[in-house]
């Protein structure tokens, strides 16, 4: 485990424990906890010791309609400690989420599943060459994975980042959007503006960080960016 926070209105409804793993196998350039990529960022955490935290913070959960989500790096690198909190939270009748890019998708059998609420999964392009040159690998295992997520209807909001020179062309929004609209699970759509707030991370970690001169987008291309979610009837944000 990297770290944990408690936040409100983001990475899922209410109060949220979000508890960063470490570890991902994908290597974004936006990636704006770059001190997760690497597994050995983390420290040794016992599913049982992260439970008894979670059973703590259940009045808060209660009271805000929040719960717990499990991020990342990447949550399905680590899939047996995931169903172990994510069932024992369920147990506790805590809301469950995970935030994934659904590149190990795979990782995820369908008893892990039982245990999600809600998938908040990170599409970060809507074609191959974009996805590729953002994240370094392939797109197919999350599109697999958001109709899997489909197909057992559990509820999934889809993250896009819009960041200018990247991923803000047409041709990748729309396919994006057209994916979301298809899949029938989809309760929300987050367009999340680029931002610089990770640069010193990737200097601290002595880590080529390519995005230096790239500047946030604009509020115009941000609305022009949710109007095309919304014109497909995605309730977006
Ligand atoms: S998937 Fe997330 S944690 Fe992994 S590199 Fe991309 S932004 Fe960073």
């Amino acid at each position: 485990m990297h770290s944990w926070e408690l936040v409100t209105a983001v990475d899922g409804p209410g109060t949220r424990m979000t508890t960063f793993l470490a570890g991902c196998p994908l290597r974004c350039l936006y990636c704006h906890n770059p001190d997760t990529m690497n597994a050995r960022g983390g420290v040794p955490v016992l599913a049982d010791d992260l439970l008894a935290r979670i059973r703590r913070y259940r009045g808060v959960f209660r009271a805000t309609g929040g719960g717990i989500t499990l991020s990342g790096g990447e949550v399905l690198a680590q899939p047996e400690f995931a169903r172990r909190v994510l069932r024992g939270a369920k147990d506790l009748g805590v809301h469950t989420a995970i935030d994934t890019s659904g590149f190990l998708g795979r990782n995820a059998d369908d008893s892990l599943l039982s245990n999600v609420d809600l998938v908040l999964l990170d599409v970060k392009a809507g074609d191959e060459t974009t996805y590729r040159r953002v994240t370094g690998g392939a797109l197919a295992p999350t599109l697999e994975f958001g109709r899997r997520l489909a197909g057992l209807g559990i509820e999934t909001w889809i993250r896009f980042v819009l960041v200018p020179g990247l991923t803000d062309h047409p041709a990748t929004i729309g396919r994006v959007a057209d994916y979301a609209a298809s899949l029938g699970c989809v309760s929300r759509v987050e367009v999340l503006p680029f931002h610089q707030l990770g640069r010193d991370k990737w200097a601290d970690l002595g880590l080529r960080y390519a995005l230096d001169d790239t500047e946030p987008p604009t509020a115009e291309s941000v609305a022009a960016t949710r109007s095309v979610f919304r014109a497909r009837g995605l309730i977006t944000f």
